[in-house]
């Protein structure tokens, strides 16, 4: 159990999805952990500092009120100290957990053009799912998120070879033949995942695996609450390989273009 609001809460959980911590009786002894996210004004991604402290006043003793507390904090970018930053954090009764329920800017559901690029026609598929996520609509989210993953996943896959040579590719590619005979997304998964490159392995995790654990899963009948993290972790997921696979394609293409510039160079 986390012991206070961290960075990534606010920067990247949706409204209304439960943060479990252990909240103090008085507010002021919570953390105010500084935030990186992007500035309107700088026009670039900047450090945000909050101002103030947890507005407590006459509500010392919030812990036990009927429906909890609602505070908004601001935070200032450092860079122009002219853009602001607001959450509304409620905190829950029963000092467990605390959720925004609401921010502005408002959460932001627009696609980086990677992905967006390889999504094509199914943006909107995987734009309903960052609105269900927005909202805490868990269940709702997970399966725009598993559709998108059935709709894209075979051209993932045929983009990774390009990013291997040698033995390690000849097995990859043998096992995507066996890939095209199957419809089921799981099965497709299932027979790559343990072939992926290093780089599409950061710190020897396996993307594909996590995507294959969670899919296998279902939802069966969880809450919105447990689906809200699982959807979350299948964007991640994709939006991890898809730039992964992209920025490596780009990185290899310029080092060829730029070896053979030299090359010629020499030549004469
Ligand atoms: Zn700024």
């Amino acid at each position: 159990m986390a012991v206070m609001p961290n960075s990534e809460f606010l920067e990247d959980w949706p409204l209304y999805r439960k943060y479990s911590m252990e909240l103090p009786q008085e507010l002021r002894k919570l953390a105010k952990p500084p935030i990186h996210m992007e500035c309107s004004i700088c026009s670039s991604p900047q450090t945000f500092n909050m101002l103030d402290e947890y507005y407590v006043g006459p509500r010392a003793d919030w812990v036990g009120l009927p429906n909890g507390l609602v505070i908004c904090v601001e935070y200032l970018c450092e860079a122009c100290r002219e853009f602001s930053r607001f959450f509304l954090l409620w905190f829950d009764p029963n000092g467990a957990f605390v959720e925004k329920v609401g921010q502005f800017p408002s959460w932001d559901i627009s696609i980086e053009p990677s992905l967006q690029k390889m999504l094509g026609r199914h943006a909107g598929t995987y734009k309903k799912g960052l609105i269900c996520e927005s909202q805490g609509y868990g269940v709702g989210a997970f399966a725009y998120y598993r559709r998108i993953v059935e709709e894209i996943i075979g051209s993932l896959l045929e983009l990774i070879p390009e990013l291997m040579s040698g033995n390690e590719k000849e097995q990859y590619l043998a096992a995507l033949e066996k890939v095209k005979l199957t419809t089921v997304t799981e099965e497709k998964i299932r027979l790559v995942k343990d072939l992926l490159p290093p780089v599409l392995r950061p710190d020897d995790l396996n993307p594909l695996s996590t995507l294959h654990e969670v899919l296998s899963e279902g939802l069966h009948d969880k809450p919105d609450e447990e689906c809200l993290s699982l959807a979350a972790q299948v964007r991640e997921v994709l939006l991890f390989l898809v730039n992964q696979v992209t920025a490596s394609k780009e990185a290899k293409k310029n080092f060829t273009e730029s070896m053979r510039k030299l090359l010629e160079r020499q030549k004469k």
